[in-house]
């Protein structure tokens, strides 16, 4: 897991050197994406590269050549069975720091390995605690940027205070986790917040709608308050790392039993077997 890829070279991490003057340094100017890999094998990785051409649209970025290629180069380099490729693309380095931007600049790009770690059937079933904050993070959250500081200050939030995950509310409407989408369940159906510029078009939330339309649950993306987040019967988040993360508590209510429900269960127990058969 010591190799990386570093525009154009395979290097140790350690010997892995940028400048600067990099934008992705200087301005957070760039975007990103999390692949698992499971067992050697790259999890939905044209999902992923399909919102990462996105994401670089949006920013008035081309699409990289040749991502794949790279990808799999530095997976037959590893030994390691699971762990994500973290793939890093920033506008590229300019003489001067400049908000504006040239217009022939080459990009950045850095892939490399990660772990993280997963939970395990005992602690999904039972569950974690989340807490509650106004989503302060600015209006292109369907944008994977680099530019990380309004998730990384609220997910911090939630881990100095015992709780797993931070869960955003802008007008009074859910709109995320700050690194992850999230679904509650009330009266046997499913909920999540639909798409939009206010959060990310998780990889995770598109797989599990579509495992749970298959397992004819009733999937609605609709507009979840916070009055309807804290009378819910269940609540998950869902993101690549852990697929499945049942939340129990949110703030001082309890949700549902204060148990893990059957639904997100369900959820949990239908993404881990696509992820063994994939
Ligand atoms: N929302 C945010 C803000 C995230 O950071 C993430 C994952 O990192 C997600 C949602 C979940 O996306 P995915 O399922 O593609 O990992």
């Amino acid at each position: 897991m010591d190799e990386i890829y570093l525009n154009g070279k395979f290097v140790k991490k350690s010997d892995a050197q940028i400048s600067i003057m990099d934008r992705g340094f200087l301005f957070g100017d760039g975007v990103y994406e999390l692949i698992p890999v499971y067992n050697k094998k790259i999890f939905l990785l044209y999902k992923h590269l399909e919102r990462l051409k996105n994401s670089l649209n949006l920013i008035g970025m081309k699409f990289i050549d040749g991502l794949e290629d790279t990808i799999e180069k530095l997976i037959s380099i590893n030994n390691k069975k699971n762990y994500f490729i973290y793939l890093h693309v920033t506008r590229g380095q300019q003489q001067q720091r400049n908000h504006v931007y040239p217009k022939s600049i080459a990009p950045t790009v850095l892939i490399m390995c990660e772990e993280y770690p997963s939970y395990n059937q005992e602690q999904i079933t039972a569950g974690f605690s989340a807490c509650v904050q106004e989503d302060f993070r600015w209006l292109k959250s369907n944008i994977k940027s680099i530019s990380l500081l309004g998730n990384v200050l609220l997910k911090n939030l939630a881990h100095t205070n015992g709780y797993y995950e931070t869960l955003l509310m802008r007008n009074n409407k859910l709109t995320e986790g700050s690194a992850s989408n999230v679904f509650i369940v009330k009266d046997s159906k499913i909920y999540t917040p639909r798409l939009s510029n206010e959060l990310l078009p998780g990889v995770t939330r598109d797989l599990l709608i579509d495992l749970l339309k298959d397992h004819h649950m009733k999937v609605i993306e609709s507009d979840i308050t916070h009055q309807d987040l804290l009378d819910s019967d269940e609540v998950w988040c869902s993101s690549s790392t852990n697929a499945v993360v049942p939340i129990v508590r949110v703030g001082d209510s309890v949700i549902g039993s204060g148990k893990t429900g059957d639904v997100s269960l369900l959820a949990h127990k239908i993404t881990k077997e696509f992820i063994r058969d994939y």
